[in-house]
């Protein structure tokens, strides 16, 4: 599809440069001819007009025909030039459109393929739970002495699965919304009472493997949308708790890096290989797929979220780590 469509690009470039160049040389042709023709008739005019003194060298006739064949001369030597001009132009702007048409059409060809690539892994995520789901309730159908607990027990398992669709179509709402999102909101936003909010949002989790929070804060304020930034920072909290082993601290740092302000997140967890680290905040990227599919939930939509709305914050967000001994995400965000 994008072969066609760089060729008929490149020949509706060339095509109007063509146009162009052909017009112009017409034209050329025609005023140059005739600038020629006027001069010639004015040499004639002023060797009839000579005194008889002065006879010129050849009869009158003579002097006509050798200016005839000197205007066809140059005629035909101009047409040919102009021929030639616009055969180069032709080669010149046929590499030149061929190059325009792969600048225009580029980015929208990756655009659209990662749109694909994006549908084919949120069709294959969604599909995974619904096929659980189906099979238990076709199972749990068949059998004629299901008991109660047993229902029970089925219900309670589509459940988990239904709240994994949930949240899958949540992150995927939430990626559709930021990717329409084109200008914020902004307000004055503390940084350290955000920090504070999504430290409380993941309490609970925290709780549950016993994590501790280390938060030293300056008081910084940045221009941004506060929903969105405790988002991004209760999704860095909850990666740090899943991440990590039990009786650890995730440690938190917000300072001020020139006209930045850094929001550092340091985990003492699994931590992330260097293969892994340039992927992590791609859509559907989960590292080393066997041991954290297995292991902990997730769709590996969280970082592409986060990146999103750091983005939208003029902002930037990057990730250090050293495996086993943690990993630190790393947020600049202007003042
Ligand atoms: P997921 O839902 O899988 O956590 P994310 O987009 O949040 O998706 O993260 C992508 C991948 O990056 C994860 O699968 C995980 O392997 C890795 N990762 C993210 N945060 C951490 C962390 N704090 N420690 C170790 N690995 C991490």
């Amino acid at each position: 599809m994008f072969k066609s469509a760089y060729f008929k690009l490149t020949l509706f470039y060339v095509l109007i440069i063509m146009v162009i160049s052909v017009s112009f040389s017409v034209v050329l042709y025609f005023v140059s001819t005739g600038e020629l023709n006027r001069g010639l008739r004015r040499q004639t005019s002023i060797i009839t007009e000579m005194p008889r003194e002065f006879p010129p060298p050849l009869s009158r006739d003579d002097f006509e025909r050798i200016r005839q064949e000197t205007f066809g001369t140059s005629q035909h030597r101009l047409l040919i030039n102009l021929i030639n001009i616009n055969l180069i132009v032709l080669i010149l702007s046929s590499v030149f459109s061929y190059f325009m048409a792969k600048r225009t059409i580029g980015p929208i060809e990756r655009s659209l393929e990662s749109q694909k690539r994006f549908t084919a892994d949120a069709s294959h995520e969604l599909r995974t739970p619904l096929t659980a789901i189906k099979t238990e309730i076709e199972v749990g159908l068949r059998d004629k002495n299901l008991s109660a607990s047993d229902a029970k027990k089925l219900l309670k398992s589509n459940l988990q699965e239904v709240e994994k669709l949930q949240t899958l179509s949540g992150a995927l709402l939430k990626l559709a919304q930021l990717d329409d999102k084109a200008k914020l909101e902004k307000k004055t936003i503390n940084l350290a009472e955000i920090t504070m909010q999504a430290r409380d949002n993941l309490s609970k989790q925290a709780k549950e493997k016993a994590i501790k929070f280390d938060i030293s804060a300056k008081n910084l304020s940045v221009a941004g949308d506060k929903d969105m930034l405790i988002e991004a920072l209760s999704i860095l909290f909850e990666n740090a708790i899943k991440y990590s082993p039990k009786h650890s601290t995730v440690k938190v740092i917000i300072k001020k890096d020139d006209h930045q302000a850094k929001i550092v997140i340091a985990d003492k967890g699994v931590g992330i290989h260097p293969e892994d680290l340039p992927h992590i905040f791609d859509r559907f990227y989960r590292a080393d797929k066997s041991r954290t599919k297995s292991n902990v939930d997730g769709y590996g939509l969280g970082l592409s979220i986060v990146k999103n709305i750091i983005d939208l914050h003029s902002g930037q967000i990057s990730a250090q780590s050293t495996p086993p001994k943690g990993s630190t995400f790393t947020i600049e965000l202007p003042i």
